[in-house]
């Protein structure tokens, strides 16, 4: 059985805290690499329409034999195809590729506001959440500005936003937006994308303390702030690693130590402008 704690979401469906990213893993590989990590215990996948890999995550899913129930599945829709009509041809292609009935959480996967799309995307969103062919919807790469927008103009508050956050960019006033509204906090590249994050002196000294490793640390790091986490690995040992972090507890001072990482560093596009 798993050891994953779960989030209850604001709709009342439960989102594993932990799961598994799959951007950059290709289509062909994607039943391996993901059917290792089914094995390993992780149960929830985030792909999206993009990632190119939707049809190898339904292939892994299907063999895994687990049942769907206990399964939690992501995807997103990709910018080129926000407006109302495309969004729900989108959504139609992308449950057609994963080979399943209904996903566990569709988002947005970037507001792009020069295209001013994204209030009609999100109604085509709610449609299919009312349909029950997404359990929940939500957005990522939304800032406070662009949730506040959505709220306003729309009715289903959304359940997730998903954003990039590691210690070195901490979303201090993202998560409090989020906490205030009722909308959970999704943690993309939480391990900072490995090198450099992983090898910051500060969190070596936290993993020898803890007799354990850097990622083990930035993850646990994580899962105490109440962030959903998906790191992702191609690496059996990785996969595994990144799914040991239930049998430690960082203390104060260690919180603090990380508190003093934030730099405001981003890997990604900045959600304002990224279209
Ligand atoms: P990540 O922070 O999960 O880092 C992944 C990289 O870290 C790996 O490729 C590997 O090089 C390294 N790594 C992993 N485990 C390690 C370990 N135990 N020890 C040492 N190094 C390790 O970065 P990511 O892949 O960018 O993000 C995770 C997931 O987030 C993606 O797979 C995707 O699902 C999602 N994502 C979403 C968006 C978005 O716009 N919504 C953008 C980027 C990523």
């Amino acid at each position: 059985m798993s050891k994953v704690p779960s989030i209850t979401l604001n709709n009342g469906v439960t989102m594993p805290q932990l799961g598994f990213g799959v951007f950059q893993i290709p289509d062909d590989e994607a039943a391996t690499v993901i059917g290792h990590a089914l094995d390993t215990g992780y149960r929830s996948i985030d792909t999206a329409a993009v990632y190119g890999n939707e049809e190898g995550t339904g292939r892994a899913l299907a063999a895994s034999g687990i049942p769907r129930e206990e399964l939690f599945v992501t995807t997103k829709l990709w910018n080129s195809e926000q407006g109302y009509d495309s969004t729900l041809r989108a959504f139609d292609a992308s449950l057609a590729k994963l080979g399943l009935e209904y996903v566990d959480l569709y988002l947005i996967h970037w507001p792009v506001p020069a295209r001013d799309t994204y209030v009609d995307t999100y109604k085509a969103f709610e449609k299919i959440y009312t349909d029950g062919r997404a359990k929940a919807i939500g957005v990522s790469n939304f800032q406070p500005a662009h949730l506040e927008r959505l709220l306003g103009e729309t009715s289903v508050v959304p359940a997730v936003n998903q954003i990039e956050l590691h210690p070195r960019l901490q979303q201090a006033e993202a998560r409090a937006f989020h906490a205030s509204h009722g909308i959970a906090t999704e943690a993309w590249s939480p391990l900072g994308q490995g090198k450099g994050l992983l090898e910051d002196p500060a969190i070596a000294e936290l993993a020898a303390k803890h007799g354990r490793t850097p990622a083990q640390v930035v993850l646990r790091w994580h899962l105490q702030l109440g962030n959903v986490v998906i790191p992702k690995s191609a690496t059996p040992s990785r996969i595994a690693e990144n799914f040991d972090v239930f049998g430690f507890e960082l203390d104060d001072a260690d919180l603090a130590a990380l508190a003093g990482l934030d730099s405001g560093t981003r890997l990604g596009p900045d959600p304002a402008t990224f279209e």
